[in-house]
């Protein structure tokens, strides 16, 4: 099932379930406990991130190509940081380049969202995929400056600013997809492919994931995980790529779909 979440014209939040046609049909419940497809058309005024996340856990360095390019060994473990709930942006909306804290450095990265439908805590490998609902499109946009220089070591400030999260456009249940590790992912940047790979890739797979970061910690249902981008971000390029107002930036996954934003300045 493609689940998608929106607001109809009274400005209610619903999900719903996408059909071929592209129309969609209101589930009743909630998606983590027992959902139920209606009958009834899903009365769509906007689409919204198909999950407003408890949390975001996100992977650094998780494609060999991409740790070789940004300089940085194959980590021993997976690189864990997180993202605000509040950086979540909807297909279709902006990602804002900070003017607070100005950054000329926003950059791309396409990645394979994994949502978590029950609690999972010390889950092994084998059993982890019984505990994910189902997969999205991410972009983990990062102010390089931020990232690298202004956050006392730590990622997070430049890569959980206001929009730096998009998600969606759709949520893809875990049964369309039984092995998150072939997928070819992509991010299209003003029509241009830049980044171009597979998600067989990962240093550290999804289930490998899983078991890690639910070791010791409750994965609450709504955590989202992103597990790492490929080679071909801007920073690594020479000269390099940023993303600038006016641009349009898309991340496709196959078997999902693309998520389109447009790229604005904040103020
Ligand atoms: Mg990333």
């Amino acid at each position: 099932m493609k689940i998608i979440r929106y607001s109809d014209s009274s400005g209610q939040i619903h999900h719903a379930a996408q059909q071929a046609d592209g129309s969609a049909l209101v589930i009743e419940g909630c998606i983590f406990g027992s959902p139920k497809v209606t009958d009834r058309k899903a009365d769509v005024a906007k689409l919204l991130a198909p999950v407003d996340p408890r949390a975001i856990l996100c992977i650094g360095l998780n494609y060999k190509f991409h740790a070789e390019e940004s300089g940085m060994a194959i980590p021993q473990h997976p690189v864990l940081f997180m993202k605000s709930p509040g950086a979540v942006q909807n297909p279709g909306d902006p990602v804002l380049l900070p003017s607070v804290l100005k950054s000329d450095s926003v950059d791309y990265e396409c990645e394979l969202a994994v949502v978590i439908g029950k609690a999972a805590r010390n889950v092994k490998k084998a059993d982890a995929l019984d505990y994910v609902l189902g997969y999205t499109c991410a972009n983990d946009v990062s102010a390089r400056d931020w990232q690298k220089n202004g956050g006392g070591g730590q990622w997070c400030r430049g890569k959980t600013f206001d929009t730096f999260c998009p998600l969606g456009p759709v949520l893809v249940t875990r049964d369309e997809i039984p092995n998150p590790n072939a997928l070819g992912i992509r991010t299209i940047l003003n029509g241009v492919a830049v980044q171009d790979w597979n998600t067989n890739d990962m240093i550290f797979d999804v289930p490998t994931l899983i078991e890690f970061l639910s070791a010791d910690t409750t994965l609450l249902p709504g955590t989202v995980i992103i597990t790492g981008t490929p080679q071909g971000v801007g920073m690594a390029r020479k000269p390099p790529l940023w993303m600038k107002a006016g641009d349009t930036v898309t991340v496709e996954i196959d078997g999902i779909g693309s998520l389109t934003n447009p790229v604005q300045d904040a103020a």
